[in-house]
């Protein structure tokens, strides 16, 4: 149910309408559907995990896969999607130096020259021998003594570089996710004598519709009003004001939006606090989407590139995720760049991006493109950086003193899944009930 109506009051008001806005809302309109408004910005709910068309293309906002380990999740999915997803199986390449690695390359050194193979586990064994003293300063520090010097060097940096976009000594030991793991060296072995021992992953995907598919249904019976941006938050007076001069008062509100835009929007928030959000840091993403009159071009469904000569860090063959994405007998790519700071000229983006593709010899230069778009998104994946912590910590306990309730993956600023921001905004969708009642 979506309309542009914004009524004047709302026991409880959620802001924004990506995949945690609509399972807080879904979760309470299980209650009562009049309990609730979703308020969305954009024309269509789904966020960063919905879809867009591009003529007879349908593109998501970069590769998304749905896979999950947590069981209620799984459970909801199953029950809802049974025979509209498919499960997909795992296919994605290194591009290096012209060559395909299979990825991640240190867990599959077989596909590596002789050379770097080796290098790559002497590195590794040596770290490994090397006792532990200090406490590592910084994720390259980190790397050397986990990893050795070929592998990070080779293989972790130049990903930092492309995916955090930043060095990796300026980011905390821990990554710039927090999910660096020590190796697995014995799988590290296995992967460089070729010996098959992970069964691919698997993941799931709609038949039709893009990602965005999963969105529009988990929404159905949840009241979401489209088009109606929040401008402005009057925490004293529980108001939410939007973009065509229409107010709402509600008694409970829920924030899916992105902290440092959350703290730009509310009027009664501590000047020190909202520099401290706009100070965050953060990866923000383009994506360059090509339709080609064509049958297919990439031999896998995503590959990456680390070589800082080119544009992109993955390209993602979304006719390989569901043929329904493209007509019939054509194909498409979506080149995935992340940057920080100003977006890159679109034009400028636009070409380089082909001419990356002709050189690699990853689309011929007489490939008919018969659609093509750039376009921006601004939050991709937080930076949980040394200040980060501290940061986010106050600005959570000043909205909870404020009554304000958070879930999402830009509103904990903690690079949620799919799966854990449908998880986490049940509970906080709970908990708002409980008070409710
Ligand atoms: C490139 C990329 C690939 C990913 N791939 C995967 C994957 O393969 N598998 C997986 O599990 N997860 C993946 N994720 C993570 C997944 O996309 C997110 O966890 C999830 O979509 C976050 O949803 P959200 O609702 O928290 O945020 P969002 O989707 O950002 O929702 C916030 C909503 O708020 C709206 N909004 C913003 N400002 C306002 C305003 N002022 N007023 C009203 N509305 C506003 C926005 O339009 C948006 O709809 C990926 C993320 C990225 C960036």
């Amino acid at each position: 149910m979506t309309s542009s109506q914004i009524p004047p009051t709302i026991p409880v008001a959620i802001i924004g309408g990506g995949i945690a806005g609509i399972m807080a809302g879904r979760t309470l309109a299980d209650r009562s559907p009049t309990l609730l408004r979703v308020f969305e910005r954009a024309p269509q709910v789904g966020g960063i995990a919905g879809s867009f068309r591009v003529g007879a293309f349908t593109f998501d906002y970069g590769l998304h896969c749905f896979f999950t380990s947590i069981a209620s999740v799984a459970a909801l999915i199953e029950t809802t999607f049974a025979d509209q997803h498919e499960r997909i199986t795992t296919h994605e390449a290194l591009l290096r130096d012209g060559a395909w690695l299979g990825y991640p390359p240190h867990l599959a050194l077989a596909s590596c020259p002789p050379q770097l193979r080796e290098d790559c586990l002497v590195d590794l064994w040596a770290a490994a021998a090397q006792p532990a003293d200090r406490p590592p300063a910084h994720y390259a520090a980190w790397c050397y003594r986990h990893y050795g010097a070929t592998i990070s060097e080779q293989f972790l940096f130049p990903f930092v570089r492309k995916y955090w976009v930043l060095e990796p000594d300026q980011l905390p030991p821990e990554g710039a996710g927090r999910r660096s793991r020590p190796p697995d060296i014995r799988r590290i072995i296995r992967g460089a004598f070729g010996t098959p021992t992970e069964s691919h992953e698997q993941f799931f995907y709609p038949r039709s519709g893009g990602f965005q598919y999963y969105c529009d249904v988990l929404a159905v019976n949840v009241p979401v009003c489209v088009n109606a941006e929040v401008v402005a938050i009057d925490l004293d007076a529980r108001e939410l004001r939007f973009a065509d001069g229409a107010r709402c008062r509600y008694q409970h509100l829920i924030s899916t939006l992105p902290l440092p835009t959350l703290l730009e929007r509310i009027i009664d928030a501590p000047p020190a606090l909202r520099d401290a959000a706009a100070n965050l840091n953060y990866t923000s993403l383009a994506l360059v989407s090509l339709g080609l009159a064509l049958p297919d071009v990439l031999p896998y469904r995503w590959i990456y590139s680390y070589d800082p000569n080119v544009s992109f860090t993955r390209l993602v063959a979304p006719h390989k995720l569901s043929a329904q994405n493209v007509p019939p007998g054509q194909s498409a790519l979506q080149a995935e760049i992340y940057y920080r700071g100003a977006p890159p000229d679109a034009h400028t983006l636009y070409q380089r991006t082909l001419d990356d593709l002709h050189r690699l010899g990853l689309l011929p230069e007489s490939a008919p493109i018969v659609a093509c778009d750039v376009r921006y998104q601004t939050f991709a994946n937080v930076i949980l950086d040394a200040a980060s912590s501290d940061v986010v910590r106050q600005i959570h306990a000043f909205l909870a003193v404020h009554d304000v309730a958070v879930c999402g993956r830009y509103a904990t600023w903690d690079n949620g899944k799919f799966d854990q921001v449908i998880s986490q905004a049940q509970q906080v969708a709970r908990d708002v009930l409980n008070r409710l009642s």
